[in-house]
């Protein structure tokens, strides 16, 4: 598969052990790909066994949660923490609560973390947790109970210094507050250890809206760099109408694009002349509502059940918001034959490999989530400095760092990437240079 044997060597060793985890095979997949140009480089790679102490986390929980619900009945779920790599940084990412949420899926979470955080350029290290627990269908005092239950076990292995979580798919700042809370009454310490926390105790501004907003300013940097142009104009697909979709949607539309298209599990809606993000956003914050429910008022949108019909929808720009794996092979072609001539993922890895694929072989600029979805954990790092020197920062001043931060990693992936000999492929670009600080503080670290 690969041309060198080190890499085919810790491919099948990989598959070999965790064989059944296919997002997490995906996602190492996808890394090897891009080691292929610095192993032959420099064999010190190789010889310090740097990428077989890469691909096995530093440690993983794994444990039971028993709560009662609201009928009395008792309720069992799996949940996890992940703790992939520290060389950089105390670990840091999101929990993600779903009933989708397995071992593979938060290894693969946690992988891509590593590289994420280090391209920021803040010192974080990669983990990530969650549970199989779905609180969509969860009253208020049901997902206290939960995330207090889960803290129990969890407050062992956290702390400021050590693993700092934060919110994903399905965990908000209500989920934050409720962990947070407990994790105090447990430790009896007011201690920065979660972000994407509420403002009244520590949480920093522009946490809600930084994915989203962030996901704009880097592609506003590859509207510029290849492109001479900017979002003003640009008809742009938004899929998911969750966290970073809905600040992704807005900022796009602030910067002068239209969004045509937007999504969740239920379905997708699309019209051509730009769709009513402020009811959309009405629907999402309502619980329980579709997206599909935004025709009562706007009768004449085109609608569909299928989720991947979004992808059929003529635009510009395409960013996935969602989940994994959301375009495919088959949603890939739509795009390309309907004129898409650029896609930044705002979710982690929703672009299937053979996609990413096709998209680079047939010209249209790609940016994995990696880099371009940076934006939430950059504000959780600046949410984590501003805890320690006990101060809080302005919207104003925060949306400046995010931006600065924001053009930092596109620079840094766009200059890596040319350096390797193809300027247009960010993947390489982010995978290199996110690899090569935790490669430095590894070697400088010893064997540990
Ligand atoms: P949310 O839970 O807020 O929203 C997820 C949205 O995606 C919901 O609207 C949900 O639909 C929709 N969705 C889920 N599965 C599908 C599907 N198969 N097809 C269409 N829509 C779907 O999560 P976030 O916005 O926080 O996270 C979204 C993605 O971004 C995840 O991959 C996450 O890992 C990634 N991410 C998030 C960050 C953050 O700061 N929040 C940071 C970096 C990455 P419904 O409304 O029906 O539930």
């Amino acid at each position: 598969m690969y041309k060198s044997a080190y890499l085919n060597r810790i491919y099948d060793w990989i598959q070999s052990m965790n064989g059944c985890e296919k997002e997490f095979l995906n996602a190492i997949e996808e890394f090897l790909d891009s080691m292929e140009y610095l192993v032959e480089k420099d064999p010190n790679i190789e010889k310090n066994q740097i990428l077989e102490r890469l691909v096995i986390p530093e440690r993983v929980f794994q444990f039971r949660v028993s709560w009662v619900d609201d009928n009395g009945k008792i309720q069992v779920n799996n949940a996890y923490r992940i703790q992939f790599n520290s060389a950089i940084g105390p670990y840091k990412g999101g929990m993600r609560f779903d009933k989708s949420v397995n071992l593979s899926i938060l290894k693969f979470l946690a992988f891509e973390q590593i590289f994420k955080n280090s391209l920021t350029g803040l010192p974080m290290g990669g983990g990530k947790g969650g549970s199989d627990f779905d609180p969509r269908d969860k009253s208020d005092n049901e997902i206290m109970k939960f995330c207090q239950a889960y803290m129990a076990e969890l407050y062992h292995f956290i702390g400021p210094d050590m693993d700092v979580p934060a919110g994903d798919l399905g965990f908000g700042a209500r989920e934050v507050g409720y962990m947070f809370g407990y994790y105090k009454k447990l430790t009896k310490e007011h201690k920065g250890v979660f972000t994407g926390k509420g403002l009244a105790f520590g949480g920093s501004l522009v946490r809600t809206e930084a994915t989203g907003y962030g996901l704009c300013y880097f592609v506003m940097e590859m509207l510029k760099k290849y492109k001479n142009d900017s979002l003003k104009g640009k008809k742009v697909i938004v899929s998911g109408k969750g966290n970073v979709a809905m600040y992704a949607a807005l900022k796009a539309r602030e910067l002068g694009a239209t969004v045509v298209a937007m999504s969740d599990r239920s379905g997708y809606i699309a019209c051509d002349d730009g769709l009513d993000l402020d009811l959309i956003k009405e629907i999402a914050n309502a619980k329980r509502r579709s997206i599909l429910e935004y025709s009562d008022k706007y009768p004449s949108v085109i609608k569909g059940s299928n989720v991947h019909d979004i992808w059929g929808v003529k635009c510009d720009i395409a960013m996935p918001c969602a989940t994994q794996n959301e375009i495919n092979i088959d949603d890939a072609k739509k795009l390309v034959k309907n004129g898409c001539f650029m896609v930044a993922e705002g979710a982690n890895m929703p672009t299937e490999l053979e996609a990413v694929r096709y998209f680079m072989e047939n010209g249209v600029i790609f940016s994995p989530g990696k880099a371009s979805n940076a934006g939430g954990v950059s504000v959780s790092g600046l949410e984590m400095s501003q805890n320690a020197e006990h101060l809080s920062w302005s919207f104003k001043q925060v949306d400046e760092m995010l931006k600065e931060i924001m053009k930092n990693i596109f620079d840094v992936c766009y200059n890596t990437a040319k350096e390797f000999g193809d300027e247009t492929n960010l993947s390489l670009g982010a995978n290199i240079a996110g690899f090569k600080k935790v490669y430095a503080a590894m070697l400088a670290e010893g064997v540990i």
